[in-house]
């Protein structure tokens, strides 16, 4: 299996890609961690639109999910093509955003994708999850306290944690996630970030022995 990084901006960047990453089962079938408001275009001028079967949503923040009924509809009205949604509970989201029939385009959970999420503190009156993707990567969501010490940490290959700079907000701190066992923090990779911020997070990232800052482009073979 190999993950693909399509984005890892925080929420307010100037330019780029929302947090964004492809979980590749196959060559032509993957599963989409989070679909923000800036993924979409990426997807389709990647020609990735057909190929992501299943879509794994965080939590309802637009940045996450912005463009999950772009895709949706391109694939069902487009394509011709239904798609797999999981993670947060997304029915009254579809209702709202896509209205009456939103059902059609979404297919039952197939057999062949395995997850587990499990719900995170973020914004107030807001679910967040973080997802256990096919026994081997973790994602924490915007979680506002670190995930590190969970038992699917310590089972995950791979671990990608949304960070935050200051301490206090909605979503962890770099530095809160600092007392981790060492072969945690060696498998986790930060992301979730504005650009100007990423020289500051790769000093801090080795100082503290994680594996890395998550850029664009970046593929892990898991
Ligand atoms: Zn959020």
């Amino acid at each position: 299996m190999k993950l693909e990084v399509l984005g890892t901006n925080a929420a307010f960047a100037k330019d780029g890609t929302t947090n964004s990453f492809v979980l590749w089962k196959y060559e032509n079938d993957g599963i989409l961690l989070d679909c923000g408001f800036s993924v979409y275009q990426d997807l389709l001028q990647k020609n990735y639109a057909d190929k992501i079967n299943t879509v794994l949503i965080s939590h309802l923040h637009q940045d996450h999910c912005g463009s999950l009924v772009n895709l949706l509809d391109y694939r069902f009205k487009v394509l011709n093509r239904t798609t797999s949604v999981g993670g947060t509970p997304t029915d009254k989201f579809m209702l709202l955003h896509s209205g009456i029939g939103w059902e059609a385009k979404i297919h039952t959970f197939p057999e062949n994708v395995s997850y587990t999420k499990f719900e995170v503190p973020h914004a107030k009156g807001m679910e967040c999850y973080a997802l256990f993707v096919e026994n081997k990567l973790l994602y924490s969501g915007d979680s506002a306290v670190s995930i590190l010490s969970r038992p699917e940490a310590q089972v995950a290959k791979m671990i990608i944690h949304d960070i935050s700079l200051a301490k206090g907000g909605i979503i962890v701190s770099i530095d809160e996630l600092a007392d981790a066992a060492p072969e945690i923090k060696a498998k986790t990779f930060l992301s979730h970030y504005l650009p100007k911020d990423y020289d500051t997070l790769v000093a801090k990232a080795q100082a503290y022995g994680f594996g890395g800052v998550l850029k664009v482009g970046d593929t892990f073979e898991l």
